[in-house]
């Protein structure tokens, strides 16, 4: 079925992958939150199943179905919870696919959750199509050899470069000149040991830099980011880098702020975008109702800012602003997960969060002006 016909500017047709081990558990604290969103605002949330992972595997032999694909692409927008084994069939796929070039993992404190440093506020802009996750590995017969390919073109790093310093921009803009430092991008390779795939990701960001003055560029191998990541995570803004380096300084960086179960994600493309948390399915605490929903109302608080900039409707930048204020208040109040040192389940905060979208939309409509 198509939607062009019923789609406005509040109108989204949201596909969703409700994944595998915790994930169907996160889905329905997501659905009681996005409906909380559709009652408060002028906002139309329709759903379409889009059946993958492990489970969609045992049951038609397809982790990602054409069907789901195709529900996908006619969307405008995805919404995924965490599959399990069949994370390289499914998700590598649809980034592929889609071409959603721009893996955006931000890291940031939130108020009552204790972490090791206070001032973390920095984002990770991931290069999503290329390097080791092209797939492209071999063994040979005697089974002693195994290669695999990395990728890394021009027009992708310039892509991806571009994208880090205009969040950089757009960051500084959010903090209002608030942050005590320069905008900043740091470039994270290893083109010492790498001149050519490296060297070329490092070049190309160095040119995008020129263009932009305003914001200050430097280059760091990744083994020295990943330890200056834990000695100093305040002094990060934006780190633009390859895939592979990108998925495990983001998970460092999950960590350094919280924890996995508050750490959101968005995959960019030109004209479509998915969101999901940057955990897995967790099988250690799949079906316990413990698992920590924030990280999927964060990456729907993502979702609902790409929203506000495609269909050009500041309704979406409001339910963004409140969606965040609801999640720190119920945080405050002491309703949390047991990982982030609380004793209630998932519903409890899925249910406190979405009491709250209503209270404080009614109580301060103001409060959060357009923008
Ligand atoms: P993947 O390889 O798919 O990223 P993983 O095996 O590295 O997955 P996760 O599934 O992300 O790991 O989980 C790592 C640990 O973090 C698990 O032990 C799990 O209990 C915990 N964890 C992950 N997500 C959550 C969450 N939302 N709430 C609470 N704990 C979580």
């Amino acid at each position: 079925m198509r939607w062009f016909n019923l789609r406005s500017e509040s109108f989204v047709v949201l596909s969703c992958i409700e994944g595998d081990g915790i994930g169907p558990e996160l889905f329905e604290a997501a659905r009681v939150v996005l409906d909380s969103i559709s009652e408060t605002f002028d906002l139309n949330f329709h759903y379409v199943n889009a059946p993958a992972g492990d489970r969609e595997l045992k049951r038609n032999g397809k982790a990602l179905p054409k069907s789901s694909l195709e529900v996908i692409k006619e969307s405008d927008a995805c919404l995924k919870a965490p599959v399990g084994e069949t994370a390289k069939d499914t998700i590598l796929k649809i980034r592929q696919e889609l071409d959603l070039y721009a893996n955006i993992r931000p890291a940031k404190n939130l108020p009552f959750v204790e972490s090791k440093f206070p001032n973390v506020d920095l984002v990770i802009v991931r290069e999503n199509t290329e390097d080791l996750y092209v797939g492209r590995e071999s063994i040979d017969a005697s089974g002693q050899k195994a290669t695999a390919l990395k990728v890394v073109t021009k027009r992708a790093s310039l892509r991806i470069a571009k994208y880090a310093f205009e969040q950089a921009l757009s960051r500084q803009k959010e903090h209002n000149n608030e942050r005590k430092s320069d905008p900043s991008v740091i470039c994270v390779s290893k083109s010492n040991v790498l001149p050519k795939s490296d060297g070329l990701f490092v070049k190309s960001c160095e040119s995008v830099s020129k263009k932009y003055p305003s914001v200050h560029f430097s280059n760091m191998y990744v083994d020295s980011a990943a330890m200056n990541l834990v000695r100093n995570p305040e002094a990060f803004d934006v780190i633009v880098t390859s895939n592979m380096y990108g998925d495990v300084l983001s998970d460092e960086a999950s960590q350094i702020a919280g924890g996995l179960g508050l750490a959101p994600s968005a995959n960019i493309g030109e004209h479509f975008a998915l969101f999901e948390p940057v955990h897995g399915a967790a099988p250690d605490i799949a079906g316990k109702g413990i698992a920590n929903p924030i990280a999927m109302f964060l990456s729907i608080k993502m979702m609902l800012d790409w929203l506000a900039k495609t269909k050009g409707n500041s309704d979406f930048n409001r339910a963004s602003r409140i969606v965040e204020a609801a999640i720190h208040s119920v945080i405050a109040s002491g309703v949390k997960t047991p990982d982030i040192g609380g004793n209630a389940n998932t519903n409890r905060v899925a249910e406190a969060v979405s009491q709250e979208i209503r209270q404080v939309s009614k109580k301060c409509p103001l409060r959060f002006p357009e923008i």
